[in-house]
């Protein structure tokens, strides 16, 4: 009997288990190979959504699945608080979780994301508002942003790596295009605090600029947060100072194994670029991979990303199984939906998803009224395809 076991029940997780339970369904009836997967969490949640959740855009119920609905009966999992990972021995090949029991493995799959800390922000306490930390967060923002009659929203990012570097934009953008198309948007005035010069690669960031421009929304790239002042409502940077009425956080990521020996000092677990095999901080484990949000510091981190990372891992960890020498490499295949403008008065949506690769640069492009509309329609087939292993 061999066993694969993974950690993490998100979308990579769920496309390798998924992959491999349909592809060696034979071998996991006869009782020769094991599929296993631990989730901390019973329930799957499709947090790329969260970005339009304040705008009404999706349902909770869109974006939120038992885990066991979609991951194969063939595949043991385990989910749940009991089964939270808190330790990985990758030389002795075990894992042990909060509740005591241990899993052992043949290959593993790394796969558990990111987490966030809102608490490293300095001076931040009371004003912490997000779309990104969880469900009931970006509901309550919505709330905020539909009572507001006007006054300075400021948008702020400390801190990069963030998952989806291209979504505080995105909000930025339907944000304007809400304001407009139900509010007086002379009353509001919006501040984009960004921590580094680009907002993605430069044929992304050259459509995003000109987007933040026309819609006369202040854009302040290579932002230096110093302390968020609650008392005189200021987010406090080397360079100036910026008043807000409602300041909407994305907050430092960290990765969701900190504090555990196989991971670096941010909890994000080191992998090779191109195998995405474990090089970390415990040794080399070619038997170890570890995919999506979870990976390397340097690596980019969406969901895009993550697909094409699952579709190397699951079939490397097939041919693993099946004794083949030769495998796939990660070309560094990556990344993010643009988005140009939400439906308005005055549109019907515009997008685009941007794909770039190691050595080949995003080309400059068009959005268009069917990237928005894929965009929109994406969140409803991401049960049944991608978590699914279909696409
Ligand atoms: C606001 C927002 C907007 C985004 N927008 C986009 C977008 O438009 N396009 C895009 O491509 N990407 C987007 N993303 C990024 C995308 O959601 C992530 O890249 C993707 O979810 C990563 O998948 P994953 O499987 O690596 O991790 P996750 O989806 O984070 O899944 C990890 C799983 O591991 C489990 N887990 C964590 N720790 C443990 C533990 N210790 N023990 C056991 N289980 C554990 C979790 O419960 C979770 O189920 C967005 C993200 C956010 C937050």
């Amino acid at each position: 009997m061999r066993k694969v076991l993974i950690l993490g029940g998100g979308p990579v997780g769920s496309m390798v288990a998924n992959k491999l339970s349909r592809e060696f369904r034979r071998e996991i009836a006869k009782g020769e190979l094991e599929v296993t997967l631990l989730d901390k969490s019973s329930m799957g949640i499709n947090r790329a959504g969260f970005t339009f959740i304040p705008f009404g855009y999706y349902a909770s119920d869109d974006l939120v699945r038992p885990i066991r609905s979609y991951i194969s009966p063939r595949v043991k999992t385990y989910l749940g608080e009991y089964f939270k990972v808190t330790d990985v021995d990758l030389g002795e090949r075990r894992v042990k979780t909060k509740g005591g029991k241990v899993f052992e493995y043949d290959y593993l799959l790394i796969s558990t994301g990111a987490s966030f800390d809102p608490t490293s922000v300095p001076g931040m306490r009371r004003h912490f508002n997000s779309f990104y930390t969880s469900l009931e967060d970006s509901i309550s923002l919505g709330r905020k942003i539909r009572e507001m009659d006007g006054g300075n929203i400021v948008i702020l990012t400390p801190k990069m790596p963030i998952t989806c570097p291209g979504a505080p934009s995105k909000f930025t953008v339907i944000l304007d295009d809400y304001l407009r198309s139900f509010k007086e948007r002379e009353k509001f005035k919006i501040t984009y605090l960004w921590p580094v010069p680009n907002i993605g690669p430069p044929a992304y960031n050259e459509n995003i600029t000109r987007n933040l421009k026309e819609r006369e929304i202040k854009d302040v790239r290579d932002f230096k947060l110093v302390e968020v002042d609650e008392k005189r409502k200021l987010v406090v940077g080397e360079d100036g100072e910026y008043s807000y009425d409602l300041l909407i956080t994305i907050p430092p990521h960290m990765g969701s194994l900190k504090g555990l020996s196989i991971a670096d000092e941010e909890g994000w677990v080191p992998n090779d670029k191109f195998t995405l095999q474990y090089r970390g901080p415990a040794g080399n484990y070619d038997e170890v991979y570890v995919a999506g949000d979870a990976g390397s510091k340097s690596l980019l981190k969406t969901g895009v990303t993550s697909h094409f990372q699952a579709l190397v891992v699951g079939e490397n960890i097939a041919r693993d199984l099946q004794g083949v020498e030769d495998k796939v490499y990660y070309r560094g295949h990556m990344g993010c939906p643009y988005v140009e403008e939400a439906p308005s008065p005055n549109s019907r949506g515009k997008g685009m998803l941007a794909v770039w690769k190691y050595g080949v640069p995003l080309n400059p492009f068009r959005p268009a009224r069917s990237g928005w509309k894929i965009y929109r329609m994406y969140y409803y087939l991401f049960w049944d395809t991608t978590a699914k292993a279909l696409l």
